[in-house]
């Protein structure tokens, strides 16, 4: 915590004008607890909403389990969406009481990493992802945005919270693969993995204009909604050899894009043995071990394969244009919300989620 917030923090407590808020506090590994904790007040160019939804992600598992480090103390989430509460100084075009979606990753738009492009990695490595996880998140009744005039997303008033939630993370990230992939219309694309992230991975090949869509997955519920999402054929990893029955369905030949949607060395390898000389991985997953590339499929590095990550396009403009897409009815996530908790109920939602119990795929939070 910088020194300029503690400051604000003892003026505010001073001045009497202090009030709490609950919120879901990360203690450490395995520790979490739902606490009352101060409301958030925001700063130059910042802005505080009232978080009407959120949901919980992998990556809070990630940082639960003490897989991925932040801070103890630190508020939890990244995917809110809200009614402008509070606005600082500085930030202009917005009233109080619109509502907005903010996406995960909350960009400058300044920095030279923002300015050529690179939001996702705002001031450095991961940077643009700060709410969960350099600053406090999404899982609480208010959160603070930083950057807000490059981050308030207005959601059209035809749109539901239900609508749009997906869309500040695993649908921009999902849908991100075949856009760093360049999908052309006609392509042929493998996914390997149907979690949250995998199944929008799938929905966004669709949105790109792949023909054949090739989902991998062994968990039932989960291959049953690929299909929803757009997958034209499903394969179990567990029952079948996935390697040839993709080279079979794809006339020998491999597919033009493989989508890697889970972080492990055996899908990122079998994503590389099942893409077309000159084909793409495109790499969506979270690894957490050293990656090796196999030599065979690799063609000893002079297959002309791209290998492609993005971690999740965020800012306004990313959050617009993906919610274009819900409101024209060519995508709806809302299938994906299987389970819906009130932010009192947070810690069963956690264990819902984390153990992957009643076929759950998504739990909508409702502060
Ligand atoms: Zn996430
Ligand atoms: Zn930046």
């Amino acid at each position: 915590m910088s020194t300029q917030t503690l400051e604000r923090e003892v003026t505010k407590e001073g001045s009497g004008t202090h009030s709490k808020m609950r919120a879901l506090v990360f203690r450490g590994k395995n520790q979490i607890r739902l606490e009352e904790v101060p409301m958030p007040r925001p700063g130059f160019g910042e802005a505080v909403i009232r978080v009407t939804l959120t949901t919980i992600c992998g990556t809070d598992l990630h940082i639960i389990r003490g897989e991925y480090p932040v801070e103890p103390g630190l508020i939890l989430g990244h995917e809110p969406v809200g009614v402008i509460h509070e606005l600082g100084t500085g930030v202009t075009g917005y009233e109080v009481g619109e509502r907005v979606l903010v996406g995960a990753i909350t960009p400058c738009g300044q920095c030279p990493y923002c300015l050529g492009g690179n939001w996702a990695q705002c001031g450095g490595p991961l940077g643009g992802w700060k709410m969960g996880n350099t600053l406090n998140g999404a899982q609480a009744e208010y959160l603070l945005v930083p950057n807000a005039q490059a981050n308030l997303a207005r959601v059209p008033d035809d749109l539901s919270d239900d609508q749009v939630v997906l869309l500040a993370d695993i649908a921009s990230t999902g849908f991100s693969a075949s856009e760093s992939a360049e999908v052309k219309i006609g392509d042929s694309v493998a996914v390997f993995a149907q979690g949250p992230i995998g199944l929008c991975a799938t929905a966004g090949a669709k949105l790109k204009g792949a023909g054949l869509i090739i989902a991998v997955e062994s968990d039932p519920v989960r291959m049953a909604m690929s299909e929803k999402m757009g997958a034209s054929a499903v394969l179990n990893n567990k029952e079948q050899d996935v390697v040839a029955e993709i080279r079979k369905l794809t006339g020998v030949r491999g597919v033009d894009v493989a989508i890697e949607a889970l972080g492990t060395q055996a899908t990122f390898e079998n994503a590389l043995r099942v893409i077309r000389a000159g084909g793409t991985l495109s790499s969506l997953g979270v690894y957490s071990a050293k990656i090796t590339v196999p030599l065979e499929p690799f063609a000893a590095g002079l297959g002309d394969h791209r290998i492609v990550t993005t971690l999740c396009p965020g800012g306004k403009e990313r959050m617009r244009r993906l919610m274009e897409i819900v409101r024209s009815g060519r995508v709806d996530l809302r299938p994906l919300l299987t389970h819906h908790f009130p932010l009192d109920r947070i810690g069963e939602a956690y264990r819902v989620f984390g153990e992957r119990l009643d076929g759950v795929i998504k739990v909508a939070i409702r502060p």
